[in-house]
């Protein structure tokens, strides 16, 4: 398995993952997402939404905005209860989540702890221009209060029936204690959130439906099935407002850990909106012309993690005649750049331009890159170093013959491929296992 020196190093040499304010120093937890990041960031969330909003008719989008109404928390038990039990080493002055630790004593030194003091985590702001007269909301922890205070408006816009439900990715904001790990824990993290509408009596099944399906979703885009597993939440651990709740764990170097939770959060939610702002969240059953509130499942997952452990499972070390390659095998969905074309000679204007026009022509729908910074070995390192599925070289051949070179990333091999039939072989290459 990677060592993850070697991960966060190939993450900054590559343009994948910076740190935040890094000319500053840092800002600890907080990441920035590089130009080559940012599209596997994209890939992974748009192969989030297309499982789980396009392939379904039973599920509708949602964008909701990160400042929310201060009652939101209140009635989510967030202000009361989202908070984490710290203690300090009195010796070393170290602080440590109370739930983490084994003994009485710190770990790091040895020495005595103080008392526990709650901590919560969510970020407080002001809201309102005037100095004096604003009010204290908050960043919020979670993107799901947002999916239930739209539930009236959107099953009004979009008339869904019952089992449906809302989709949403976007920030979310903790101030975490313990934190390290690369961008496991971060204090600023995107989540991937369905809220799933289900009739009360039918909660149990859809609950290990959205198990299921959630689970399969890292395997089908390339997790080994052997560092995924679930566990189920012993009843002391679950959160308060949830009747059942299963985590999928990855296996990260630095031990099993959570990269989602599936949780059936009963009608906690939508009864406690209800209760403190005086609204009905409800609906309305044709059958038996009644109102119901529905209880809910949520598959939470955090994209963060998702990019984490995709990019060390995909991390591979080969020897090749010899010489060591770093590849990451990233299913191609997922993969930044699809293709990267390369001229074989950079001092010949013609191969030069015929390896742009390639560029242009297969660019557009797909991220396609031209590159010719360094010999043709040393460019085949850095694509394979980012998982590029595909790198297409122009030689002296392909003016007489019109044809390039195409190599696959994973078995190196070589097709000569028609430059005018590029664009389909590639789209056909591109949906191969
Ligand atoms: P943990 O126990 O690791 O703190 P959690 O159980 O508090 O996580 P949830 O509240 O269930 O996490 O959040 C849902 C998902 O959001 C998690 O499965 C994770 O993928 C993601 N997530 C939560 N906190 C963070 C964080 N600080 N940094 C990155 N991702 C996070």
């Amino acid at each position: 398995m990677v060592d993850m020196k070697d991960l966060v190093s190939l993450c900054k040499r590559r343009g994948i993952i910076f740190q935040s304010s890094e000319v500053y120093g840092g800002v600890g937890s907080v990441w920035d997402y590089g130009p080559v990041g940012v599209e596997l960031k994209n890939n992974v969330k748009r192969a989030w939404w297309k499982a789980n909003v396009y392939s379904r008719s039973d599920m509708v989008g949602l964008d909701a905005s990160i400042l929310m109404h201060p009652k939101t928390w209140e009635a989510s038990g967030h202000v009361a209860s989202f908070a984490d039990l710290l203690v300090d080493c009195k010796k070393c002055k170290k602080r440590f989540r109370e739930d983490k630790l084994k003994g009485k004593k710190c770990p790091e030194c040895g020495g005595g702890l103080t008392d526990s003091r709650r901590f919560n985590l969510m970020f407080k702001t002001a809201i309102g221009s005037v100095e004096g007269q604003s009010t204290t909301i908050h960043l919020r922890p979670e993107t799901a209060q947002g999916i239930f205070l739209n539930f009236p408006n959107v099953l009004n816009a979009s008339r869904k029936k019952l089992p449906f439900g809302i989709a949403q990715t976007g920030k979310a904001f903790r101030n975490e204690i313990t934190t390290g790990n690369f961008t496991f824990r971060c204090r600023e993290f995107e989540q991937m959130e369905i809220e799933y509408f289900v009739r009360p009596e039918e909660d149990q099944k859809w609950y290990d439906y959205w198990v299921n399906e959630r689970f399969n979703w890292y395997i089908n885009l390339g997790i080994d099935k052997k560092n995924l597993k679930l566990r189920p939440h012993e009843k002391d651990e679950l959160a308060h407002y949830a009747k059942s709740c299963h985590d999928i764990e990855y296996n990260f170097p630095f031990g099993w850990s959570e990269l989602e939770g599936i949780a059936n959060r009963t009608d906690f939610d939508l009864k406690q909106h209800a209760l403190i702002s005086g609204k009905e969240l409800v609906y309305f059953d044709e059958e038996t012309k009644k109102n119901i509130v529905p209880y809910v499942i949520e598959p939470s997952g955090g994209v963060d993690r998702a990019v984490l452990a995709f990019l060390i499972d995909s991390y591979n070390v080969e020897k090749v005649k010899s010489q060591k390659r770093t590849v990451l095998k990233l299913h191609k969905d997922l993969a930044p750049i699809k293709a990267a074309v390369f001229p074989l000679l950079r001092n010949r204007p013609e191969i030069v331009e015929m390896a742009q026009k390639i560029v242009k022509d297969l660019a557009g729908d797909r991220y396609v890159v031209y590159d010719d910074t360094a010999s043709i070995g040393r460019l085949y390192r850095r694509q394979d170093e980012i998982g590029t599925p595909y790198c297409i070289t122009v030689d002296v051949q392909s003016l007489d013959d019109k044809k390039v070179t195409v190599r696959d990333r994973d078995s190196m091999e070589q097709d000569r491929i028609s430059a005018d039939k590029l664009e389909s072989a590639l789209i056909e290459k591109l949906k191969e296992a």
